[in-house]
Parts: structure tokens; sequence; C-alpha cells
């Protein structure tokens, strides 16, 4: 462990990716954009071309101080060795799977796994001969065990689910995908620094940093990384291969962003865990999927493997209200906005419905409702949500 990274996680936020040299005194990295990069000589432009993926600047596409300011500021907030900054969170899902799968591969994902992860699954990578199977996000290894194949290349896991919250044992199942060969992949977009993906065994970890990094809204940006050379490598090169870059100035933005993450993130997590507990002694509420709860089904595993908590839940109503009922809820509120994403400065809300997505575990039909606890005033949130509970039929 080095000084820096035995430092807290609010101050290698502060402290991290500064410009170490020629900014002049200025605080702030400054913001390289630009596609050329003049080359000293024709033999230096020859020999930097095969060095690109080390930072080597020989084209825009190669990255500039900017990315690779914010790709430090990620992998130390993960504690990886390399990161790839891609233009959105779902490239950054994509990116991986076309790095370590090819036609003839299977693929094992979660069934509670991201919308667009299971599209793009069952869309494109179907198209190619790359086979996926969804599994039972809660299967312990023993269950999960039987449903690798000898070409299975990539256990997918996201931890918390999508919409439904479910608690996966990473550690567990990387492990058993270890023993068959496979590349253990992790969605970390709700763990953030909250769960640590290498030490937990994991081999390449995927953030939107759309989500809290960003944390105001007003950008697209996703990471990938990872732990080895080899893998740095290969994502790298699937990166460079299929033309991904990500704008110099929404990396900028990010990493300004993540200066005030710590702050904002254990505001949210307090606020969100105020509003997840009147949510839960609610009437009209059968239960609330928060990991951080003692009721929640995930709880042990969260509270083994996670150090916090982000925003994000869900609360699943009574059986007795119609999805009419529920849409009437969320059209109600007033300060929750109706939209998709999260880890804003603002709170939402969305109907989810995942009975309609899933294909290995049975979901109950429409009465589930995600909020995202943006940094409005607790009092003010509940309250609305109070009157829009009002609006249920008695
Ligand atoms: C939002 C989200 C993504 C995708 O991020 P975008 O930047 O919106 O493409 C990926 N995974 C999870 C879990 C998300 O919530």
């Amino acid at each position: 462990m080095t000084e820096e990274t035995k430092r807290g996680f609010a101050t290698r936020l502060t402290h991290g990716s500064r410009p170490p040299v020629r900014s002049h005194g200025f605080v702030n990295p400054p913001l390289h954009r630009g596609s050329t990069v003049l080359q000293p000589s024709v033999a230096d432009r020859l020999a930097n071309a095969k060095r690109r993926f080390e930072r080597v600047m020989t084209y825009g596409t190669a990255g500039g101080p900017t990315h690779y300011a914010l790709e430090d500021m990620v992998a130390q907030i993960e504690g990886g060795s390399h990161c790839t900054i891609v233009g959105t969170g779902l490239a950054a899902i994509a990116v991986p799977l076309l790095a370590f799968l090819k036609a003839g591969d299977h693929c094992l994902m979660p069934d509670s796994v991201y919308g667009p992860a299971r599209a793009l699954a069952e869309g494109m990578l179907a198209g190619w001969n790359i086979e996926t199977t969804f599994y039972d996000p809660t299967a312990t290894p023993e269950a999960l065990a039987p449903l690798f194949r000898p070409n299975t290349r990539v256990l997918y896991l996201e931890s918390p689910g999508t919409h439904t919250f479910e608690m996966q044992d990473v550690p567990a199942l990387a492990a058993l995908a270890h023993a068959r060969g496979a590349v253990a992949m992790l969605d970390n977009t709700w763990g953030i620094h909250h769960f640590q993906p290498f030490a937990k065994g994991c081999d390449v970890s995927i953030q939107a940093l759309t989500k809290y990094v960003g944390g105001h809204s007003d950008i697209l940006l996703g990471s990938i990384t990872v732990n080895t050379e080899a893998h740095h490598l290969a994502v790298r090169g699937a990166a460079s291969a299929m033309g991904h870059y990500a704008s110099p100035d929404d990396c900028w933005l990010a990493l300004r962003g993540a200066r005030t993450m710590a702050v904002r993130l254990a505001h949210q997590e307090a606020a969100a865990l105020e509003v997840a507990r009147w949510l839960q002694a609610r009437p009209e509420v059968a239960a609330v999927r928060h990991p951080a709860l003692p009721e929640d089904p995930g709880h042990a595993i969260w509270k083994r493997d996670f150090t916090g908590a982000c925003s994000l839940f869900g609360v699943v109503f009574q059986p007795r209200y119609t999805e009419g009922d529920i849409f009437r809820f969320v059209d109600g509120l007033k300060l929750f906005g109706i939209g998709a994403s999260w880890g804003g400065y603002e709170s939402l809300a969305l109907p989810t419905n995942p009975a309609i997505t899933r294909s290995a575990t049975r979901m109950p039909a429409g009465q589930g409702v995600r909020l995202h606890i943006g940094l409005e005033d607790v009092a003010d949130l509940v309250a609305d949500l109070e009157q829009g509970l009002a609006l249920l039929p008695r």
C-alpha cells in the first residue's frame, strides 16, 4: 500500500488526479481537447503508434491528459490497476463483453441485469452466435455451477440487481467463474467505492459514471476498470478497435463531480435510509428493497461485502393496488421527477415491472416503484410521498 492508497476516500477524491506540473498553480487540471497530436519526428510517430495503449499520445482516439486523469481517479476508487473511459455506461458494458466473448462462446447473465445489457445479449450477441443463459441472481455457486459449459467465457454479475435489488454472493460466484475458466465481470454502479470488486475476486468492473461520479445529471460516461495488464490490453484493444471515445469536456465534468462525491454519497445514503424506513412503516407498502435494511433478503451479503449504500432502492406496493394506482401515485409526486437514470442531485421515481423481462425467475407484476433520493430536504421528500400515497384508493 502506498501512502496515497492508505488515505480515506474523501481525501483521495480531493487530492487524486490533480495536475502534477505545468498548470501554473491552478488547482484543477486543464481541459485538453484534440484530434491531431503532433509528433517530434516520423520515427517517433512510428514508435509511439505501437505504444498507444501505454498512454503515449498519438491521436485523439488514444485519449489525452483529461481522460487519463479521470481514469486514474476511477481506478483508485475501485482499487484496480487500469481504467478505460468510454462514452456511456452502456458502452462500458458492451466493450468488455466484446473483448472477452467471440463467436461460439457462452455467457451467463443474472436475470436482474440492467435492461439494455439483456437487450445486447439477446440481440447482437445472439446474432453473432454468442449464447447467453440468464440465471437466478440469488443462485448459490452450487446452483449456478451446472449452468457453466466448456465454452462459458464470461460470468456477468450485477449486485444489487437493477430494479429488484437482489444481492449476489459475488466473491463465491467469481471464484466459481475462475474455476471454470471464465472472466468475472461486474456492473458496480450501485456499489461505487462501497464494494471493492478486485479485493472480492472480480476481473472487470463496470461503472456508469453518468450516475454519482457525474452527480449532476448533465453527462453520460462509463468506465471499465481491470486489475491486470492482460485484461487492460484486451479491454483497451476492443475499445480502440471499435473507435470508442469520450468527450474530454465530459471527463473534466466527471472529475469535477468526483471531488464532491464522498459528501454527496454520505448525505444521500443517510437520506435514502430515512425515506426507506418511513416507507417500510406505511400500510400501502408490502416491502422496501434496500440491501442496507436488516429486513432485506440480501442484507447479510451487503453487510459482509459492502461498506455502505447509495440512494437507489425499490418499493413494492401491496398486491391490492393495480398498475394504474401505481402510475397515479408516481404522477402525483411533485418533487420526484419521472425519468430514467439516477445518482444526480435530484430525486426520481420510476414504476418498474420486472415481470415482463424475466426469463429465469418469476416476479410479481406491476407493483414496484424505484426511488432515487437526491439532495433535497428529507422532510420535503417524505411530505411529497405522503401526499402521493393519499392518492391511492383506500
Ligand atoms: C444507468 C446504468 C447503466 C448505463 O449507464 P448510461 O451511462 O446511462 O449508459 C449501466 N448499469 C446500470 C446498473 C445503470 O443503472
